[in-house]
């Protein structure tokens, strides 16, 4: 046990859990090398996948880490070993290459994701909008199927009082067990509030105390957001992208453990585990830092990774374009459950099958729209829309610098940090992607009025806290 990372990370909940003799540990000669995972699994195949629509066993561990972009994966390309864990969990798992998000701020990149709906159609746009009540979403879906559905979640903005709570049998912020010393924060807007041991905490109690019955458990993981880390995850320096790579890492530490908890608890082989996140973080690629701002590559382009409940003997990677949207529409055709119907995403399983037979991709709508208001933080601010549509390695950007409308083309096949633009040269491109964007943006709203909340001061300020300025004028 003293070689465990459990215990070296976290003895505090050891200590705790070894108190009230609920802890059973499992001997593995490999724990405590930081490299390898107790992942008894049993091995599966393509064909496992179709058949898990079959199951009536299937639980669903929902980890949203939130502000993380994937080029800073070691799975996706990135130099640094920022996440050993999750690289692990795609490498017997399904890893979509090219997923975007719809937006680049929280509340409607989460309400689209929800929802399976382009932003511009949730009505969820602006830091007053709320999901509305008539809005389907997946915990609704999966407490209907007959699943306890369970929300721990650290970001404001998908708090119960914006309409995020549908669904769920409990929904709650997790109790902070106290920042550790050890543990530091260094975002400059951060002001404190516990960190993401206190959701895997909230988890492995959660596990604890299951029966048999089916389960829906959503994680919203913060400490990317808030570049938190500690001493054993400082490993990339301290300079600001250099201190988001360290908060990847210590939160790659967190999943790791509290997948093997999964493990220990005897879920491994009855849960889908879904990793994603709902927008990126910009470092000054094109004079913006963080998020929220704009809806290029550096905001958009985000991990998606699903480990099903058994290993594929080799990794599946998807590189067609896949989309926030289509995230619940393939957890529901795994779970041979039907999601909402009349929406813009689709499941991919298409997609996830042709790679596995080696076949080419299926005829599919690949085209994906980011959307954000760059006016979303402002009281009494006309909408301002920028919008990315991307077709494949092309990506067309449409924002604005004040009333002046600025437009790019980037094509990322030769130009993967997309910084050259196009504009100018590939007109004909421009015009298709400007034209499939056209007139969308008007499309009537899927859940009738936007619908709105007063925000007290109080919760303005926390959301400041956390590094937004939102609410001014
Ligand atoms: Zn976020």
């Amino acid at each position: 046990m003293s070689n465990s990372t459990l215990d070296k990370r976290w003895p505090w909940l050891v200590a705790a859990l070894a108190i009230i003799g609920l802890y059973v540990v499992t001997m593995d000669p490999d724990a405590g090398d930081g490299n390898s995972v107790a992942n008894p699994r049993q091995l599966g195949s393509i064909d496992d996948i179709s058949a898990l629509a079959e199951r009536e066993d299937l639980n669903v561990l929902f980890i949203l880490i939130d502000t993380l972009r994937s080029d800073h994966l070691g799975s996706y390309g990135y130099e640094r070993d920022t996440s050993p864990f999750l690289d692990e969990l795609a490498e017997n798992g399904i890893l979509f290459k090219r997923h975007l998000s719809q937006s680049s701020w929280t509340k409607a990149s989460m309400a689209s994701m929800w929802t399976g709906i382009n932003p511009w159609r949730t009505g969820v746009t602006s830091f007053d909008h709320i999901v509305p009540e008539s809005a389907e979403m997946p915990a609704e879906t999966l407490k209907d199927a007959g699943y306890r559905t369970v929300g721990i979640w650290r970001n404001g903005w998908v708090a119960p009082t914006f309409g995020f709570e549908q669904g769920f049998d409990v929904y709650n912020r997790p109790r902070p067990l106290g920042l550790r010393r050890e543990v530091l924060a260094k975002k400059p807007t951060l002001k404190g509030g516990g960190n993401d041991e206190d959701i895997a905490a909230s988890m492995i109690e959660f596990l604890r105390v299951q029966n048999d019955e089916k389960w829906f458990l959503y994680l919203h993981m913060m400490d990317v957001h808030e570049y938190t880390y500690d001493d054993i995850s400082a490993l990339f320096g301290s300079e600001y992208m250099d201190i988001y790579d360290n908060s990847i890492r210590w939160v790659d530490g967190t999943i790791r453990i509290m997948f093997e908890h999964l493990i220990d608890q005897g879920f491994g082989d009855n849960t889908i585990v879904v990793v994603t996140s709902d927008h990126g973080e910009a470092f000054n690629e094109r004079g913006f830092e963080g998020h929220g701002r704009r809806v290029y590559k550096e905001t958009t382009e985000v991990p998606l990774i699903v480990s099903l409940p058994f290993k594929l003997e080799q990794r599946l990677v998807v590189e067609t374009r896949s989309r926030g949207i289509d995230v619940w529409p393939t957890v529901f055709e795994l779970l041979g459950l039907s999601g909402p119907e009349e929406i813009d995403g689709r499941s991919l399983i298409p997609d996830v099958m042709a790679v596995g037979r080696g076949e080419a991709p299926p005829e599919a709508d690949r085209i994906g729209y980011s959307h954000l208001n760059q006016n979303w933080g402002r009281r009494e601010a006309e909408p301002q829309q920028t919008v990315a549509v991307s077709d494949g390695p092309l990506r067309y950007v449409r924002s604005f610098i004040g009333s002046q409308k600025i437009e790019d083309l980037f094509d990322a096949s030769t130009d993967d940090a997309e910084l050259q633009t196009l504009t100018a040269t590939e007109t004909e491109t421009l015009d298709r992607l400007r034209a499939l964007i056209d007139g969308r943006l008007e499309q009537n709203l899927a859940f009738g009025e936007h619908e709105t909340r007063e925000i007290g001061e109080l919760e303005l300020n926390q959301l400041r806290a956390i590094g937004y300025d939102v609410g001014g004028k």
